[in-house]
């Protein structure tokens, strides 16, 4: 059994230290990255039983991204291998330290080629939660299958829906993302989308009111990040403003939405209230941006617990 359970494509990043154009950089590191393994592996930090898994190829990169996540006490046994396509990777260009470019070498990838029929519905059904991202559906006809059937599994057995919208524009033109985003957002028991993606969805600006053109029925949870700002919750009882954590130096930004989603899903797993789940989001969404890297500033318990005792939060 499983306290959450996720999927979607993680890649190979080739990232480089030196602030150049891409086409004068000589030397990358090599990294993963992906949503859905950022979110497992900052669950498998706070202590939890978590599942992740993909269609990677049978490549080196597919056999790292494996070890990788595994070797930060993430379930991967339900990873497929396949020789049909190869692993993607994808290069990050840093021209300052807020103006990043990414190219993706994606298209028709090992992952793109998951389909619904893969899915392991006993493994699924086994979790608490799933967690589902939009960059999923967006990757190709059978991996929007995949997410679909996902959901009609967790739905049978009772697992909490958990969608992060995601919005990833090189992947989708905003009018082919809005109302597939919108009908999973729909079927979603938790949503956490940033303030700027509910913007795109819904034209609104302001939290509740995006909460408002979004929500489908009462007991719907809505959680609306706000950067440096915090959160904004909503649920059938409660709603309510978090202030976020006061960060010294904004070091890499990528990945908070990520560690923000595994907070916030960890606090509701220890049966928290939807405020203090919120405040353990904000909490590592701070804590993540100060560390370059998507995965590499992902707190352990004991890191986060001394984050919550310490008065750090914003007073505006
Ligand atoms: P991502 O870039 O990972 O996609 P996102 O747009 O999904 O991020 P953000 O709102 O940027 O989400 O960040 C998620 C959470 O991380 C915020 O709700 C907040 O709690 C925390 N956070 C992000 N940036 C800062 C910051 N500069 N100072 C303090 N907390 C921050």
């Amino acid at each position: 059994t499983l306290d959450v359970a996720t999927f979607g494509e993680t890649m190979v990043l080739f990232s480089s230290d030196r602030l150049v154009p891409l086409e004068y950089t000589h030397q990358f590191y090599k990294q993963i990255g992906g949503a859905e393994s950022n979110v497992a592996i900052g669950l498998a930090r706070l202590g939890h039983q978590v599942g992740w898994f993909s269609k990677l190829g049978n490549d080196p990169f597919g056999r790292y991204i494996e070890k990788f996540i595994r070797g930060e006490g993430v379930d991967t046994s339900r990873c497929i291998y396949t020789d049909q396509a190869p692993t993607a990777v994808f290069f990050k260009e840093k021209l300052t330290p807020k103006n990043i470019n990414v190219y993706y070498y994606r298209k028709g990838s090992a992952a793109s080629l998951l389909r619904a029929d893969e899915l392991d519905e006993t493994y699924i059904g086994s979790a608490k939660m799933l967690h589902l991202s939009g960059i999923t559906p967006a990757l190709s006809q059978s991996a929007k299958e995949a997410v679909y059937k996902a959901i009609e599994v967790a739905k049978a057995k009772g697992v909490k829906i958990v969608f992060d919208p995601n919005i990833r524009l090189k992947l989708w033109s905003i009018e082919e993302a809005k109302p597939v985003l919108l009908d999973l957002i729909r079927q979603a028991d938790i949503v956490l989308p940033g303030v700027e993606e509910g913007q795109l969805i819904t034209g609104e600006t302001q939290p509740e009111k995006i909460v408002d053109a979004l929500r489908a029925h009462e007991q719907q949870t809505f959680v609306v990040k706000l950067g440096a700002k915090g959160a904004y919750y909503t649920n059938s009882q409660e709603k309510g403003y978090v202030p976020g954590f006061t960060v010294e130096e904004v070091v890499d930004p990528v990945g908070a939405g990520d560690g923000f989603a595994a907070g916030v899903m960890s606090g509701l797993l220890r049966g928290w209230t939807i405020q203090e789940a919120v405040r353990l989001g904000n909490a590592i969404g701070a804590i993540v941006v100060g560390v370059s890297g998507d995965v590499e500033g992902l707190p352990y318990w004991a890191e986060v617990q001394q984050k919550l005792e310490d008065n750090g939060t914003r007073q505006d």
